[in-house]
């Protein structure tokens, strides 16, 4: 399947989708194609009142269609059948994910929204298989711990993987019988909305999806701080996280999932199988140009293995090359702006005036867009901003050591812990320093999710509360009530 398409031809669903209308508004933040810079929308802001509306919306809808209390099979009925249309339309979809995102097209329709499809299959089949628990009590009572959904969802997702962020949010939280209000990034707005059309044209009873768009301090704000809405699951950085939390603390108390940013490290010992660990690697921190939150950004290596490992992961930086993201052909990812590319560089020059040395690129690409080469930078302070803040773009930085105990202290990041990455043939050492590994998801010997969504992933530390995928994201949208009867 050929999927390249003519971005200046492409029809944009713009407004505020509340029930099942599409609210046209007027747009006031500019976008930018990422792959050649041209402005080509304008998104809206919605205020505090449109975000109520969205709320009663999805209050109604819960009351009319009594989501959170019909048989829970027919829930799992409506979210199969969305599943199945996400498929059919992937074409469609790509594109409008393609053309304001970093995504490449042809990563798209098998990769994030073949994916996202089965996340939302995966959560539909909990609806009718996870319930209330008998406990144990002595014979003159009945104890029993119910679930019941929340209500109304305030979901606000990031720019880097649209489809996929939403369909995270969505499945859970509507398998377990809720409304959902959703904000994506006001810079990726497209897709979502097409997805929650595809979940009206599957059966989801209307209001039970409400896309509102807008900036985070005035749309996000109006979000988590409604008071009829009875939780927030929210991926984004570190930074708006704690204005999330600081914004429900004074609103009201609620509960929330962060999901927040992360400065991952890779761990490869010199017993390690050197060539696939350097395809891990390289592709850790070019997938999307390095703007994932589990981004493998710090590479940790055993000083007798680094000049092999380096040479190997360089090789594969120098082969990309920049095409835009509607070219079917396309395999690296823009810059999401112009700022952040700016941001990338002035970070890498830092470095590299602080005495750094590029062993891979160091520089933007050459226009149209905003491309910026693979860089590794060796040689540098383990306090240098390169080395400690989420740069959020295809840099890597090289740090050797020589035995376990340093390798762990390198590995350590002060503020975040989301992931982590570990490669050795020896298997005790692996769970050795598994254990030990401060962050919510080790890799061993591969680096990055596939589709593996029974494994819940979240950050420790500053990285996040709470876990979206598996299990716990499933039950994060149910609230438990503790029952004692006495017979
Ligand atoms: P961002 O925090 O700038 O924005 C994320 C979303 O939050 C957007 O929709 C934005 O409008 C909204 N927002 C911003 N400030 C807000 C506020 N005060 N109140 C409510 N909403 C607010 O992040 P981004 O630049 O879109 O995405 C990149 C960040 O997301 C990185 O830090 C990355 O690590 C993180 N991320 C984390 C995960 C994860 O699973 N842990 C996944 C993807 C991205």
């Amino acid at each position: 399947m050929t999927l390249s398409f003519d971005p200046d031809r492409i029809s944009l669903p713009i407004g505020h989708l509340i029930g099942d209308r599409l609210i046209p508004a007027e747009g006031v933040i500019p976008m930018r194609r990422p792959s050649d810079g041209k402005a080509y929308a304008d998104c809206p802001v919605a205020g505090e009142d449109l975000v109520d509306h969205a709320v009663q919306s999805a209050k109604a809808a819960l009351k009319d269609s009594n989501w959170g209390g019909i048989r829970p099979r027919e829930r799992l009925k409506v979210l199969h059948r969305w599943a199945d249309l996400i498929e059919q339309e992937a074409p469609e979809l790509a594109r409008l994910e393609a053309l304001s995102s970093t995504r490449p097209v042809g990563h798209l329709v098998e990769g994030d929204i073949a994916v996202s499809a089965e996340q939302i299959r995966f959560f539909a089949e909990f609806a009718d298989k996870e319930g209330s628990d008998l406990v144990p009590t002595d014979d003159g009572n009945l104890g029993m711990i119910m679930t019941e959904p929340y209500g109304v969802v305030g979901a606000i997702t990031p720019w880097n993987f649209p489809v996929s962020m939403a369909a995270w949010k969505l499945g859970p939280a509507l398998a377990a019988g809720n409304a959902v209000v959703l904000k994506p990034s006001e810079i990726t707005p497209f897709s979502t909305i097409r997805l929650a059309e595809l979940a009206l044209r599957a059966g989801l009873p209307v209001g039970l999806i409400n896309v509102v768009l807008g900036d985070g301090p005035v749309t996000g704000t109006a979000i988590t701080g409604h008071p009829d809405i009875s939780k927030v699951s929210f991926t984004g950085s570190t930074r708006a996280g704690s204005a999330i939390m600081e914004n429900i603390a004074r609103t009201g108390i609620k509960p929330m999932t962060l999901e927040l940013g992360g400065k991952s490290p890779q761990l490869v010992f010199a017993d390690a199988d050197l060539g696939k660990t350097a395809a891990a690697i390289a592709a850790g921190i070019m997938s999307n140009a390095g703007q994932a939150c589990v981004a493998g950004s710090r590479l940790i290596v055993e000083e007798t293995a680094a000049a092999p490992l380096v040479e190997a992961i360089v090789a594969r930086m120098k082969i990309v090359a920049a095409a835009p993201t509607w070219d079917g052909a396309a395999q690296y990812s823009p810059i999401i702006s112009d700022r952040q590319q700016d941001r990338i560089h002035s970070i890498v020059s830092a470095a590299v005036e602080a005495g750094g040395e590029c062993l891979a690129g160091g520089m933007p690409m050459e226009g149209p867009g905003y491309f910026y080469r693979p860089t590794l930078i060796a040689g540098i302070d383990r306090n240098s901003p390169a080395i400690t803040e989420e740069i959020f773009g295809p840099v890597l930085t090289l740090q050797t050591f020589r035995d376990e105990e340093e390798a762990l202290a390198l590995a350590d990041h002060p503020t975040y812990g989301l992931a982590a990455g570990l490669f050795t043939r020896d298997l005790s050492r692996a769970i050795r320093l598994t254990r030990r590994l401060q962050a919510g998801t080790v890799w061993v010997n591969r680096y990055n999710r596939s589709r593996d969504h029974i494994l819940p992933t979240g950050g420790y530390k500053q990285s996040g509360i709470g876990k979206d995928l598996g299990r716990e994201a499933y039950h994060a949208n149910r609230k438990s009530k503790s029952v004692l009867i006495s017979l």
